[in-house]
Parts: structure tokens; C-alpha cells; sequence
């Protein structure tokens, strides 16, 4: 009795809990979903990152508190690993030896407190290593910072509360693709090292933990709901749940929040996922599928179409989902699909979506997009995958002003209804949709390397 008030208590009192007969996807819910995954709490969702397991997790709860079923055996998640390194702030250490003439000044720093480490080097240690170091308010730093190392251990000076140092304490894991140059780079606490003069020359003595190489395990949420008729044949429903962390800082936000790329498209599978869990059942089973680690070259969907929790042969349609929050101006509740000429998809979805009041339109670089996203790891396999967007690559796109505040929610809201049923379409007619040659061809030149 008592656990089951506790869980009344707790279930009424999630904002997430939709009663009866009430609508789902709603301008207030879009909201409150995009803002959860796009918050700086998350700190742009990089793969890996501790932001992206918690998003991970939360959506994951978001599908099992909408009665969705596992897709993989008792779990709401696919786990692949990626070839990585452990790297470790608090077992570093560094010093910095600054001569300027015959004058020399050094300072010993404390270890994850006055500095971290941002990139491992190849080697675990060095003594009087000749330096670059880049004060705060050097024009260079920016720059720096994005680079991925040097022959010289780097040393940048950022103001405490800088994203990039805040993401670099503690221990961590990075991918190895990101273990560019051989020297490390620290991020040292603004106003600890000796005050700098144009003709200084630096030396450094460091030591950290040879990076230990390591399997990254990551995550693809995944869920779906059961088809009525057709229970074998697939409908995937999908979008990326990760971005790219922390960086450059423009403005001083090295948040790389990522609202429209692609907390939205989340939003979207999240919510067409409670909304369909609450009937009419579809005649086919419809999997929704956040993927991980698009933004470092689409692998969640690779390891996805590498190891399929569903047979890639019954997927009748993948609806990927990307970037539907910033219309052009003029262009509010219309939509556009990647390599629409490839396929009847773009027909049938276009018919769906004008039923719920939403245009499909032309965009310039649609074509190229085709490949640029996660529906070309099923496309590879042989599965009609495109990606729906309903925006514009727009001056924000992969910079930390990729924001919640410059979402159209209303736009999205509309948007994510159309989707509701291009889905639906998709699970219930009775023909699959096909490529045509046109298709056929480009696929057969770009077959996957197994
Ligand atoms: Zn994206």
C-alpha cells in the first residue's frame, strides 16, 4: 500500500506523465524535452561524456515510463565501444618555467584544481620541455583550444569557469581519434601563471598517466512498440542524441549546446514515441532509436546497421529526424528530405506531412545531406533511410549559440504532428517504399565496407 502511493505520488508529480486523454505533443512538452537534452548541464552531449550518458538514461526512462518495449534483451539500450583512451586530471602534474633574459619564474600547479588536462600526448611525461603558452586574453587561445595538439606541450590559460575546463576534470575517457598531435595540452586557471611578456620563453615539467587504451563502451537507446498486423516488418524511427561538447567560446559560452542539432530531432522520437504508445496500435512495429556518436562520424548508427537488434531486411522505412527547430524566415511548418530523388519516400512522407499541414519544400544542399547523416548507415545496408528536416543550416549550426532560445517551438511542434504521421503511414500502408535506380546506383557505389 505504501509503495504503491510512493509510486502514485511520484508518477503525478512527474511533468512527463500525460493523463488520459490529453495530448501529447504539445508546444509545452516540445519545450520542456528540448530544454532537458539542450541544457548546459548537459554540456553539449559529447561522445563520451558524462552529459551523454545521462541523456542516454533519461531517455531511456522517458520510453519505459511511456510503456514502450525493449528491443534488446532486458535493456533499453545498445552498447557498442569505440577504440579510446582514460585520461586523468587528478594524477597530473605540471610546472611552468617562464625566462624572460636572465630572469626566470616558475610556478607548480595543483592538480585538477589549477589544471587539467585536455589532450593526452603520446608520451607520459617531460623535463624542461620547451612550451606554448596562451594567456586568456591572447587572440591565438581560441584557436588553440580547437586544435588537437602539437610537437610542444601546450599550455592555455582559461578563465576558471570555462567549459572546456569544467569538462576536463576528473578522470575521463576520450575517443582516440582525438589523440591528435604527441605533446599534451593543460588548461591551467586564469591568473596562476607568471605574468607574461612578449620575449618570455616557457618550460615545462610534467608528468600525467601514460594514456591507458581502452574500448569505450557507448549507448544507443532504443524501443519500440509492437505492430498490430506486421509485427516482423520495421519502421525506425530515428535521430542523434549527441553533439560536440565543449570548445571555442564565443561570447564566453563554450557550450556547444546543440537545440537544434539534434536535441530537436530527439525531442521529436521522444515524443512520437509517448504519443504512439497510446494507441491505435500501427500494423507494423515501430522502433524508435537515439543514436550516439553521429557528430564523430555516424557511429552509433554504424554499430546500429553493424549489429541489428531488428533484421535490417524487414525495415520497411527509416525516418531520421534532424534539425527541425529553425525554419528560414518565411518557410514556418514546412519540412524537406534528404536525397528525396532516390526513392518513393519523399512522396509518401510528403502526402502524410500535407495532411497535417506541413509543406514539403526544396533545399539546396538536401542532396549532399543524404550522406551526412545517420540514415546513410541503413541506406548502405539496403534500407529506404532519409532524413526529414525542417530548418536551415543556419549561422548557429555547430556553435555554442545553437540554443533553446532560438528554437521555433511552435514550428517544431507542428512539425513533430506531421511526423506523427509520416510514421503512421509508413508502419500501416500496405507496400514498402523503394528505391529507384537512381538510388540503386548510388547505393551500389557506396556498399559499406563490413
Ligand atoms: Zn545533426
Amino acid at each position: 500500500m505504501k509503495h504503491a502511493l510512493l509510486l502514485a505520488i511520484f508518477l503525478f508529480s512527474s511533468p512527463f506523465l500525460v493523463a488520459q486523454g490529453e495530448q501529447v505533443i504539445t508546444a509545452a512538452r516540445v519545450k520542456e524535452t528540448v530544454s532537458w537534452l539542450a541544457s548546459d548541464e548537459r554540456l553539449g552531449r559529447d561522445t563520451p561524456s558524462p552529459g551523454l550518458e545521462a541523456a542516454a538514461d533519461w531517455i531511456g526512462a522517458r520510453f519505459a515510463k511511456a510503456g514502450l518495449e525493449q528491443v534488446v534483451k532486458d535493456s533499453w539500450f545498445q552498447v557498442y565501444s569505440l577504440p579510446g583512451v582514460e585520461i586523468d586530471s587528478t594524477t597530473i602534474s605540471l610546472s611552468v618555467r617562464m625566462t624572460v633574459g636572465d630572469k626566470t619564474t616558475t610556478c607548480t600547479l595543483k592538480a585538477d584544481e589549477d589544471v587539467c588536462i585536455l589532450r593526452a600526448g603520446e608520451a607520459a611525461g617531460g623535463q624542461d620541455q620547451e612550451a606554448t603558452v596562451a594567456y586568456a586574453d591572447d587572440p591565438r587561445i581560441e584557436r588553440l583550444l580547437l586544435a588537437g595538439g602539437s610537437r610542444r606541450p601546450t599550455v592555455l590559460e582559461v578563465p576558471a569557469d570555462h567549459a572546456s575546463f569544467v569538462a576536463a576534470k576528473g578522470k575521463r575517457c576520450v575517443l582516440k581519434a582525438r589523440l591528435l598531435g604527441s605533446a599534451p595540452v593543460f588548461l591551467v586557471k586564469q591568473g596562476l601563471l607568471p605574468a607574461g611578456v612578449e620575449t618570455a620563453q616557457y618550460f615545462v615539467n610534467w608528468s600525467a598517466p601514460q594514456p591507458a587504451a581502452i574500448d569505450i563502451p557507448l549507448r544507443n537507446v532504443v524501443a519500440c512498440i509492437r505492430g498490430a498486423s506486421k509485427p516482423d516488418e520495421y519502421v525506425v524511427v530515428s535521430s542523434h542524441y549527441d553533439h560536440i561538447g565543449t570548445g571555442r567560446a564565443v561570447d564566453g559560452d563554450g557550450i556547444y549546446n546543440g537545440a537544434d542539432d539534434d536535441a530537436s530531432g530527439t525531442t521529436a522520437v521522444i515524443l512520437l514515441a509517448e504519443a504512439m504508445a497510446r494507441g491505435p496500435t500501427p500494423a507494423r512495429t515501430v522502433v524508435f532509436v537515439c543514436f550516439s556518436g553521429e557528430e564523430k562520424g555516424l557511429r552509433g548508427s554504424a554499430a546500429f546497421a553493424k549489429a541489428p537488434p531488428v533484421p535490417l531486411a524487414k525495415v520497411v522505412a527509416n525516418v531520421n529526424i534532424e534539425m527541425i527547430g529553425r525554419p528560414e524566415p518565411g518557410k514556418e511548418h514546412s519540412a524537406w528530405i534528404t536525397g528525396h530523388e532516390y526513392s518513393d519516400f519523399a512522396e509518401i512522407a510528403s502526402a502524410a506531412l500535407q495532411k497535417a499541414g506541413i509543406q514539403t519544400i526544396d533545399f539546396a544542399m538536401a542532396k549532399q545531406l543524404f550522406g551526412a547523416s545517420d540514415n546513410m548507415s541503413l541506406a548502405r545496408e539496403g534500407v529506404v533511410a532519409h532524413s526529414i528536416s525542417a530548418g536551415s543550416l543556419h549561422k548557429d549550426y555547430h556553435q555554442p549559440s545553437d540554443d533553446v532560445s532560438k528554437l521555433d517551438i511552435e514550428h517544431m511542434t507542428a512539425v513533430i504532428l506531421g511526423l506523427k504521421a509520416v510514421v503512421r503511414e509508413f508502419a500501416d500502408r500496405p507496400d514498402r517504399p523503394r528505391y529507384n535506380e537512381q538510388g540503386l546506383e548510388l547505393l551500389g557505389s557506396t556498399k559499406p565496407r563490413k
